[in-house]
């Protein structure tokens, strides 16, 4: 479904990225971990677009997507991504901000999209939060608007960027239970986060990064039972 190969990308002299090359299949649910500043985000962002990649390619079900003709709206709503900081429209209800990405970007009509929107909130258990503005809001019940604005635009795939890194501990596990029914549901997603347990539990393989590299990957088992470079173990050992 997403083929990756030889993505890189450099700021002025830096190279955040050196050579990064990953094919993910329909269903895959790939956690990425790995230390501060080792290129997690700016990975997920190239595959989004908000970076323009140094080099390499990226394609989606074949499609290139660094063609200049390549339809960069549409990309972004088959593989759409959740911020750690949310990012939701705070002038617009919460209902509001699941209803404005698909009437104005993928045409369809309010009412239907208003019917749409609170089915999804209904998944995300925030039905009775449709008329609240965003700031009305706990952090965890936003990070959930998030993902259900996410879903609104029916993407592909999901790309989420430590969607729990700006949570109080309370609030972690309700995101989670979202992402886990996702998974479960089938949908194919990249995570970066530092949750190991639930990296574990959700994932159906791990990527671990370092020096603008997958340094290492395989199964959760290996990676956290077994893993077979020195920087991973040290890694892993740390965070437990
Ligand atoms: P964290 O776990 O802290 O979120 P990360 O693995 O997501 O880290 P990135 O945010 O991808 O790391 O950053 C990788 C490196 O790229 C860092 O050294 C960062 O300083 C650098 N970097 C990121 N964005 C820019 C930019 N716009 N200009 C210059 N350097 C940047
Ligand atoms: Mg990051």
């Amino acid at each position: 479904m997403i083929r990756v190969a030889h993505l890189s990308k450099t700021y002025g002299e830096v190279t955040v990225l050196k050579d990064i090359s990953l094919s993910v299949a329909k269903g895959e649910v790939i956690s990425i971990i790995g230390p501060s500043g080792t290129g997690k985000s700016t990975f997920l962002r190239c595959l989004n677009l908000l970076e323009q990649p140094s080099g390499g390619s990226i394609a989606v079900d074949g499609i290139d997507l660094l063609d200049k003709k390549s339809d960069i709206p549409r990309i972004r709503q088959r593989m759409n991504m959740v911020f750690q900081s949310f990012n939701l429209f705070s002038h617009l209800t919460v209902q509001e901000n699941l209803t404005i990405g698909p009437v104005r970007l993928l045409g369809i009509n309010k009412q239907e999209a208003e019917q749409k929107a609170l089915e999804i909130l209904k998944l995300v258990g925030l039905a009775e939060k449709a008329d609240s503005f965003p700031d009305e809001l706990s952090g965890g019940q936003k990070q959930r608007v998030a993902i259900a604005r996410c879903l609104a635009m029916n993407p592909e795939i999901i790309l989420f960027d430590e969607p729990t890194s700006a949570l109080d501990p309370t609030m972690v596990s309700e995101v989670l239970a979202v992402i886990r029914r996702l998974a479960k549901d089938g949908m194919t997603m990249l995570i970066v986060t530092h949750e190991m347990d639930f990296a574990r539990d959700v994932s159906s393989r791990v990527l671990y990064m370092d020096e603008g590299l997958i340094y290492e990957e395989g199964t959760p088992q290996q990676i956290f039972e077994n893993p077979q470079k020195e920087k991973t173990r040290a890694f892993i050992n740390r965070i437990r």
